[in-house]
């Protein structure tokens, strides 16, 4: 297929995309997700068997399915004939090589980040790649794409979904590796001068710690963080050095799943997928979302558990879209620490967010930290540059507060741990090493 043809395709997704914008009720949005699921329901039911038997159920029939349960009916799921081995194939050499062009007889293979073993595997097709750049464009570049932008993209592991995005003469995209030296990236950011800067956050501040120490000249006008868990260690010297709010994107193998809007609220892609909450705290709404997205049909995402943590705002966003508005995103449920219970029964929850926000606000001298939970009830904590003896009190302080307050018994601290930084890695700053013992829903 020519360039030519995908460049009028993707335009037609963009002002398609452009329309849905213009949602303004709740009932207008449902209203649209149901035509578009049974458009959907009669496709899947019809070419993927794993979905045959649900033809004529309703939406909620249909199975919820995690990471595991797609893996284990990968082959019966997708609708492209595709086996688990095929696409493990061509996504593991693509890793190696570093180049992510080969497709499956043009469908391109994705892996959703995770230890291996548990990582997600994804396909798309062509139409799907072109619409998913066209939304992408149509949200995120609210001037349209005739306005001149340069975006520089910083990314972990390229995929041919971004090579999608190969602008016209006024809007320009640069992929960057990271996997390449850093001080090469900088190199190459200097000269490339983007407008839009768009990478994780941690990379971020260090390209932030660059333009501070001199080395680096960059003065983009917009900054969107993606890919990781935004911090606010991170945000604040993102925004202090380049004297602009941080915008961000919702983006995974598993889709474009939302963005902020122009009061930094993140908003859900509704347009484009159902999204039900799978409550993990209703009190301080965390959930972990239940996607299904409307559009995909090689491989159908349908009620597929995403193990992420997503904060609900409390109130509606002043912005006046009817899509669901979060508060943050807190990264991945399996990095929620479980504690023994402090009355001796069960395990309970003490959430990544919670610890991060106790520690800082005990040490704000604090530049970088890490967070562990390297077995039952002990943490191990590691922060740059290195406290003093009261500092560290305070901070121990802070962390038993927050499990006495969770209803935890008080874990054991030890501040022996040291930050690996790496920029091809992505930044996890609180981590659960070890089995939780307890799901959260036991
Ligand atoms: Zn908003």
């Amino acid at each position: 297929m020519s360039r030519f043809l995908d460049a009028i395709e993707l335009i037609r997704y963009y002002t398609m995309a452009r329309r849905r914008q213009r949602f303004r009720s709740h009932s207008e949005l449902r209203a649209q997700q149901q035509r578009r699921w049974q458009l959907l329901q009669r496709q899947v039911t019809t070419h993927a068997p794993f979905y045959a038997p649900f033809r004529q159920r309703a939406f909620d029939d249909f199975p919820v399915i995690d990471k595991q349960v797609w893996i284990r009916h990968f082959d019966d799921i997708n609708t492209a004939g595709v086996t688990l081995a095929q696409a493990l194939q061509v996504a593991t050499e693509a890793e190696r090589t570093r180049d992510f062009s080969p497709t499956l007889g043009g469908i391109a293979v994705g892996l959703s980040t995770g230890t291996s073993g548990a990582r997600g595997v994804f396909l798309a097709g062509r139409t799907e790649r072109l619409r998913w750049a066209g939304t992408l464009l149509a949200k995120m570049l609210p001037d349209g794409i005739l306005a001149p932008a340069r975006v520089a993209l910083l990314l972990r592991a390229g995929s041919n979904l971004y090579d999608t995005l190969a602008g016209g003469l006024r809007l320009q995209f640069r992929y960057f590796d990271l996997s390449a030296p850093f001080f090469e990236v900088l190199a190459r950011l200097d000269a490339f001068q983007p407008t839009i800067l768009v990478g994780p956050p941690s990379v971020l501040a260090l390209a932030a710690d660059a333009v501070r120490a001199g080395t680096l000249r960059l003065a983009p006008q917009r900054i969107i963080a993606a890919a990781e868990v935004l911090d606010p260690i991170d945000a604040e010297r993102i925004s202090a050095t380049f004297g602009t709010a941080i915008e961000q994107i919702y983006q995974a193998t598993e889709g474009f799943l939302g963005h902020t809007c122009g009061h930094g609220t993140i908003h859900l892609n509704e347009d484009c997928m159902i999204v039900e909450r799978d409550w993990i705290d209703r009190a301080s709404r965390r959930f972990a979302p239940i996607v299904t997205d409307l559009y995909r049909q090689t491989q159908p995402v349908i009620r597929y558990r995403l193990n992420d943590v997503l904060v609900e705002c409390a109130n509606a966003c002043p912005c006046g879209s009817p899509f669901i508005a979060i508060e943050r995103i807190e990264g991945r449920e399996d990095d929620i620490v479980w504690l023994s219970g402090a009355t001796g029964a069960g395990r309970v929850p003490v959430f990544p967010d919670v610890l991060s926000r106790a520690l800082l606000n005990a040490a704000p001298t604090i530049a970088d930290y890490r967070i562990e939970q390297h077995a039952f009830d002990a943490l191990r904590i590691a922060v740059d540059p290195v406290l003093s003896d009261d500092q560290r009190q305070q901070v121990s302080h802070a962390l038993v507060e927050c499990a006495s307050r969770a209803g935890a018994r008080i874990p054991q601290l030890s501040f022996d741990a040291r930050i690996e930084h790496s920029t091809s890695r992505k930044c996890r700053r609180v981590r659960r090493l070890v089995d939780s013992g307890e799901g959260p829903h036991a």
